[in-house]
């Protein structure tokens, strides 16, 4: 048996029935942690070995294990007073524990690991040896005798005498804030319940309205947080631990500030046996949220832990296993039993996604915010861990250090760099730094659209509905509510939303205010604040002529097509937020009021045939959605239906692009897709009108997905590299 370039390589000899059972329980009961991408078979000459070894493991592109849970062998252990690594934090075997996380090199080996500073003991070694042993070659094999360490550290940095396990704890009852270094990073923990301690981390982390994210040490305990169905369930208990977004209970004990204004909580179950010993028996849950200074990257290492989190933690729970690899914690919601990855990361980097075939080596380098990057050679694709908005020094320089990573864990050198179309993301900036590379630059909704093609390995052409926030367009707008036709080899604007202005630029995408301010200016002209409206409130009469005159000029005001605006800008028609603390903030209030209203019959759009495509036109619908708000019509009712009616709108706007062209497969992409009831809609309505119908699963439909788009589109665009 070998590790190697293609997988696992085994030889095994015997009588051809045990042969046949052998392979047939290998592919039916695969070891938990493995993942069978494909399987050959081939006869070679008998050796009469008799003999069962492990060859050292070969160097190439061997696919990485991302890191897993506990497993329940190992939970029981750690539970069990009789067994020697009782309450060990760092306990794990061949089916669980901490990998890419900790993996310095290829191939994955003890030595190749921060596990390379342990020497196992003899008891461990012997473990690590015997073939029939759990920890058969577990390379982060560990006990308290000679695996890592757990220490507290107060607030000065100094570590703290004491049982470290049992201090965290104490203080984390009393209401302190506790960093605690976990698989791929730190994280900021308090008591969820306790409101002073929520309100401390929130004004220390300068966070003002973003979640935070819950782990609970059970499913059963989940449930009293929040409600939960089979595939969520499923999911919520998979190895990955991802974070799933899911609708609290109504007598939820968690305080509203852990998610202000939001029904849902992101909650996870614990992804390493120390998290175990922290929830134990005491705490119903725990905020568990990203150690980090505002926007920058998550913090993994120890020095910057301690400097970096000073003012924010009292107590530092950290372990002598250093994190290689940092790796933020990955985060979903399920849409129609699968999951709709928001961010993928741990638990699901480094595995490769299958894709179509591809031509030479490509390094996708993304955009600008929710970065990852992609390396792709032949069918493979591996999309990098989310590094986050390119925005900070410090994640820029993440940003460079993910990429030489994978180049190195994949082995694969890119020979292509693709990069958005947009001159000025620092991503695009970045493929300077390759200068014997060829380059591409790929349209960001053509790239969306690809990467919903890929990963479901879909080829020939067809129509994208790309909703997002923003992307530049081929014709020098920002683009953002598209429908595309075309394939990896190109594509054609068939239709989009009617454009706006956005007084403001970048501040009219965190003040919805403005939006609607353009919105209603498109539909009523400068006569927009003749019927006085809550929107308006704040606004003196200089502010007003001053908007008046910026939207006539189109002074500081690009024109958008995007569909992410529309929705801020109906979220603050209806009064919900006029300005947002975070990235989507308003849509996702605006659909979370959607959820607990019914949509009536649909407000009407109009699809106008110009130069640039089909427009779909969507001034009739907030009329109606003005008029319905004027008649005392419930918000919720009235967001119900907005989203109903663009799901509509877009569809007919997919007939008629149909009629022309004869396409019918449709795949939908774009940060906008999120949102679930938008998605629902929009994946019904298209399937009664027999459009075959196809989204994101394993990827996310934000920018976080969006290399893998670039890299298909540029490998394909290159065929003789
Ligand atoms: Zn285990
Ligand atoms: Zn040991
Ligand atoms: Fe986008």
């Amino acid at each position: 048996m070998q590790n190697g370039a293609a997988g696992v390589l085994i030889e095994a000899e015997g009588d051809e029935n045990q042969l046949y059972q052998f392979i047939a329980e290998l592919q039916e009961n695969p070891p938990p942690l493995a993942s069978i991408q494909s399987f050959s078979l081939a006869e070679i000459p008998l050796q009469n070995s008799g003999l069962f070894t492990i060859q050292e493991s070969k160097s190439g592109i061997a696919p990485l294990p991302p890191d897993s849970d506990v497993c329940p062998e190992c939970l029981g252990e750690l539970l069990d007073p009789a067994d020697r690594r009782y309450l060990y934090p760092f306990i794990n075997c061949t089916n669980c524990g901490p990998r890419y996380s900790i993996i310095t090199a290829t191939p994955y080996d003890r030595p190749n690991t921060t596990m390379a500073q342990f020497p196992l003991c003899p008891e461990c070694e012997q473990e690590y040896r015997d073939p029939k042993n759990r920890r058969f070659h577990a390379q982060p094999v560990a006990c308290p005798v000679c695996g890592p360490h757990l220490s507290l550290l107060g607030a000065d940095g100094r570590a703290i005498a004491c049982d470290p396990m049992a201090e965290a704890v104490r203080q984390l009852k009393s209401g302190a804030i506790v960093a605690v270094k976990g698989v791929g990073g730190y994280h900021l923990a308090v008591d969820p319940c306790n409101a002073a301690a929520v309100a401390m981390l929130r004004e220390r982390k300068k966070r003002d309205e973003k979640p935070f994210a819950l782990m609970v040490e059970t499913i059963e305990k989940a449930r009293g947080l929040v409600q939960l169905n089979r595939s969520e369930e499923l999911l919520l208990q998979s190895r990955e631990k991802p974070i799933i977004l899911l609708r609290r209970t109504e007598n939820s004990p968690v305080c509203p500030d852990v998610a202000p204004a939001n029904d849902y909580l992101g909650v996870m179950l614990p992804s390493a046996p120390l998290h175990y010993l922290l929830l134990k028996d005491t705490f119903q849950a725990l905020v568990m949220t990203s150690a980090n200074i505002s926007d920058e990257p998550i913090i993994y290492r120890d020095e910057d832990a301690a400097h970096g989190l000073a003012g924010i933690a009292d107590f530092i729970l950290l372990h002598n296993r250093d994190i290689h690899t940092p790796c933020d914690d990955s985060v979903i919601r399920v849409f129609r039993t699968h999951p709709l990855l928001m961010r993928r990361s741990r638990g699901y980097v480094p595995r490769s996604v299958a894709i179509p075939d591809v031509s030479g080596s490509v390094l996708a380098l993304g955009a600008e915010l929710k970065s990852t990057v992609c390396l792709a050679q032949g069918g493979q694709a591996f999309l990098s861990r989310h590094i986050g908005d390119l925005k900070s020094a410090a994640t820029l320089d993440a940003f460079a250090k993910t990429i030489d990573a994978l180049q190195q864990i994949t082995g694969i050198k890119a020979g292509i760099i693709a990069h958005d179309l947009h001159p000025d993301y620092h991503s695009t900036l970045f493929a300077a730094k390759f200068p014997d590379a060829a380059k591409i630059a790929v349209q960001h909704h053509h790239a969306h659209m690809a990467s919903c093609m890929a990963e479901n390995c879909l080829e020939g052409e067809l129509i994208g509905v790309i909703f997002d926030g923003a992307g530049l367009g081929s014709d020098g707008t920002i683009w953002g509510g598209e429908f595309l036709t075309g394939g990896y080899g190109g594509f054609e604007r068939a239709g989009h939303l009617l454009p706006m202005t956005l007084p403001g630029g970048d501040a009219a995408a965190r003040e919805p205010y403005r939006v609607a301010i353009s919105m209603l200016y498109r539909i009523f002209g400068s006569e927009l604040f003749a019927t006085e409206m809550d929107l308006f409130a704040g606004l003196t009469a200089v502010e007003r002529s001053l908007f008046i005159k910026m939207l006539e000029k189109g002074i500081n005001s690009p024109v958008t097509s995007s569909a992410g605006r529309l929705f801020d800008g109906v979220a603050a028609l209806l009064g919900l937020r006029s300005k947002m603390s975070y990235e989507g903030q308003a849509a996702i209030e605006l659909e979370g009021i959607a959820e607990k209203g019914r949509a009536g019959k649909p407000y009407p759009c109009k699809l106008l045939t110009e130069d640039t495509g089909t427009v779909l036109d969507w001034r009739p619908a907030i009329e109606a959605l003005l008029l319905d708000v004027r008649l005392g019509v419930s918000r919720s009712d009235i967001a119900a239906t907005f989203h109903h009616s663009l799901a509509v709108a877009a569809t007919h706007l997919c007939s008629a692009i149909r009629r022309q062209s004869g396409l019918d497969r449709v795949v939908l992409s774009g940060g906008v897709f999120q949102n679930r009831i938008l998605a629902e809609e929009m994946v019904t309505l298209l399937e009664k009108n027999d459009f075959r119908v196809y989204t994101h699963r394993l990827v996310p439909p934000n920018d976080g997905g969006l290399a893998l788009g670039q890299a298909v589109i540029a490998g394909r665009s290159f065929k003789c590299v």
